[in-house]
């Protein structure tokens, strides 16, 4: 029996939802830079050609085993068509109708979904986000898709549509292996359909694809891989064109990263910083960006196992000689050699951020404003490489002018006399931080502070825990010992004094004896109960009342705002201190309230508990708060609280 005899039935379909969205802006765009959907068809097809050599090793048999890889481009001016034919993979009926029909990459859809009007319109996000076929409507009024597949069993079919709701696929029996594109072109893009127009846009997008790309037997490409050549002889241009085709990128590189080692192994890579982070934009998770190549023949396109996740922002190629060629995707994950390539191009990444932070500082603050947030997650997900990110980190601190960014090394430059620990606040942002309490044992002291505005910072640095020798250690920790650190034990007895009278306002002090002292505290435990773990007398406040601190020290305020946000449950640490500022006038009056008017002191109490909570950003239930809070007026205004 013929494989190809199959009867002629045509199926109509419809199109995912979102993808009707998609072309019915793509179809009406008054883009001006149609020439795109080429270079979206080119990439197609060099897919395709890719995956087709790889297959072709691992596989027994294919179908047209003897077909040449590579592109013909056949514009036609009389029949106002341009043609596509590649001798890739191919399609089956199934495969034509998943990624035709839909957007396959779940990231690409909700992308989609969440793209404003106005945004959508941008079609030179089009390509970027995976759904470059879809382009070829900006210039075809219809467009056919005659594909086989390289299994031997399969059948060929045609896809056709004018990209209005719905498509039709027929068998197409007797064409050869690959894709052919026939794109009807619409009036206004008859420029489409002229040699000269088509190899202009080819040399502009598609230097780069590794197989010829012929227009009317002339090879349009260089085809030779930029990766394997000696770096000299290479153009800042041509790096930048470069990294638009593997990058699908519009705009240049940040930075790239060229080399080649003999040792432990044959290795060249070829590594582009963007200038985007569109995964922060709301793209959902990137998928790897760097392909993974033997002897110039692709292996892995998006590669998982040749880098850390964590880095799956960086875009290029690695090539290695000694991986076998026929390696499978699966050997790929286990193979040692992949793992151990895996470590030498991070470490060479780590290196080559490092550098870039030494040589230019600008550059280097722009990529980790836009990247850091990878960097903070390889350093709370992979211990390999902890000391060499912890470098990397970038901090405002008490010491920076709003804005400018400090480093762990830097801090530990400028640290005072005697001081051990590097220490940090947490906040959600730089006023918040320096108003609140936290920062006033530092600020007495002159000891730098590190904010930790961002809260992936703090679980950054918990999860590095020390930096040359020096512990890691948040503001909000119970057991934070200053001591005499900072400024001379002379000039702290002046400010102290200062402070004390600041806290006091106008009134006369009259410090509590240790009776009253630890009578109070045990008054306000009883108050507070199990809200609070201990109540203790304060040796950081000077012009706060009171203060929560975490006593076990892991767990900061910050992380643990985050964790209630994300709807997962706080390890159960034993709960917080509250500190106390016995200095200040509140505090004493309190004191002196309590004996007075014992329902009122404890809202007061409570009220301060509250507050403290708030200033660690931690507080969860304002209806309770307000409410005292309104009872605690009325009685400052004179009046009676209603239930009372
Ligand atoms: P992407 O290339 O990012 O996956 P596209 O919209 O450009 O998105 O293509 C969608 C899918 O259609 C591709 O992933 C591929 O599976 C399939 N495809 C497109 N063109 C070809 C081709 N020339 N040969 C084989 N498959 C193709
Ligand atoms: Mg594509």
């Amino acid at each position: 029996m013929s494989v190809e005899n199959v009867a002629p039935v045509t199926e109509t379909r419809e199109f995912q939802t979102e993808v009707k969205q998609m072309l019915n802006i793509v179809i009406h765009s008054l883009y001006t830079e149609r020439e795109i959907f080429l270079r979206e068809l080119i990439s197609n097809a060099a897919d395709a050609l890719e995956q087709f050599r790889h297959q072709n090793l691992l596989v027994e048999k294919v179908f047209d085993d003897h077909l040449s890889l590579e592109i013909r481009i056949n514009p036609d001016q009389e029949k106002n068509t341009l043609t596509i034919t590649d001798t890739g993979i191919g399609m089956n009926r199934g495969e034509m109708e998943n990624n035709l029909g839909t957007i396959a990459h779940s990231g690409s859809r909700t992308f989609w979904s969440n793209l404003a009007e106005n945004q959508r319109q941008d079609i030179s996000l089009i390509g970027q986000f995976g759904v470059g076929f879809y382009a070829s409507f900006m210039v075809a009024a219809r467009v056919r898709v005659q594909s086989r597949s390289y299994r031997p069993e399969d059948h060929g079919h045609e896809w056709v549509s004018d990209g209005i709701g719905t498509y039709t696929i027929t068998p197409c029996p007797g064409i050869h292996r690959g894709t052919r594109i026939i794109l009807e072109l619409k009036e206004d893009a008859k420029e489409f359909a002229t040699e000269e127009r088509i190899k202009q846009i080819i040399r502009r997008y598609s230097s780069f694809v590794p197989f010829p790309i012929k227009v009317a037997e002339e090879t349009v490409n260089t085809v030779q891989a930029i990766w394997t050549r000696n770096k000299n002889e290479i153009k800042e241009e041509e790096y930048q064109e470069f990294y638009k085709y593997i990058a699908n990128a519009f705009d240049q590189p940040l930075a790239h990263l060229h080399f080649s080692a003999d040792a432990p192994m044959a290795l060249k890579a070829l590594i582009f910083l963007p200038r985007e982070n569109i995964e922060r934009l709301g793209f959902g998770r990137l998928d790897p960006g760097v392909n993974l190549y033997c002897q110039r023949v692709l292996i892995e396109q998006h590669s998982k196992s040749i880098l850390p996740e964590w880095l799956r922002f960086v875009k290029g190629v690695i090539d290695s000689e000694d991986l076998p060629l026929n390696i499978s995707r699966q050997a790929l994950q286990d193979s040692a050699l992949v793992a151990k390539i895996n470590r030498v191009i991070s470490k060479r990444l780590l290196k080559f951020f490092a550098q870039l932070a030494k040589d230019d500082p600008t550059t280097y603050e722009k990529f980790w404003n836009t990247f850091g947030m990878f960097l903070k997650e390889g350093a709370i997900s992979d211990f390999n490489y902890r000391k060499e990110l912890a470098e990397l980190l970038r901090f405002e601190s008490s010491k920076t002018e709003p804005g400018k960014l400090t480093s762990l090394a830097d801090y530990v430059a400028g640290m005072a006399p005697g001081q051990k620990d590097i220490y940090y606040i947490g906040g959600p942002n730089r006023e918040a931080v320096e108003t609140g309490p936290y920062i006033e044992a530092f600020r007495k002291r002159e000891l730098e502070v590190l904010y930790t505005l961002d809260p992936m910072d703090d679980f950054a640095l918990s999860h590095i825990g020390e930096f040359a020798e020096h512990k890691l250690l948040s503001a909000d920790r119970g057991d934070l010992a200053l001591g005499d650190l900072g400024k001379t034990a002379e000039h702290q007895e002046v400010t102290k004094d200062e402070e004390k009278k600041a806290a006091k306002g106008e009134k006369t002090a009259v410090s509590l004896t240790p009776e009253e002292t630890s009578s109070l505290l045990s008054w306000l435990k009883e108050v507070l109960g199990a809200k609070i773990k201990e109540v203790k007398e304060s040796k950081r406040l000077t012009t706060s009342p009171a203060i929560v601190v975490n006593p076990d020290g892991f767990l900061t305020s910050s992380m643990e705002r985050v964790m209630r946000a994300s709807g997962q449950n706080t390890p159960d640490f034993g709960g917080k201190n509250l500190e106390i500022n016995l200095d200040h006038v509140l505090i004493g009056g309190l004191n002196h309230l309590r004996r007075n008017d014992d329902e009122l002191a404890r809202k007061v109490a409570e009220q301060i508990y509250d507050n403290a909570m708030i200033q660690a950003g931690l507080m969860t239930e304002p209806r309770t708060m307000v409410g005292r809070n309104y009872e605690i007026l009325t009685r400052l205004v004179g009046g009676q609280s209603p239930d009372a």
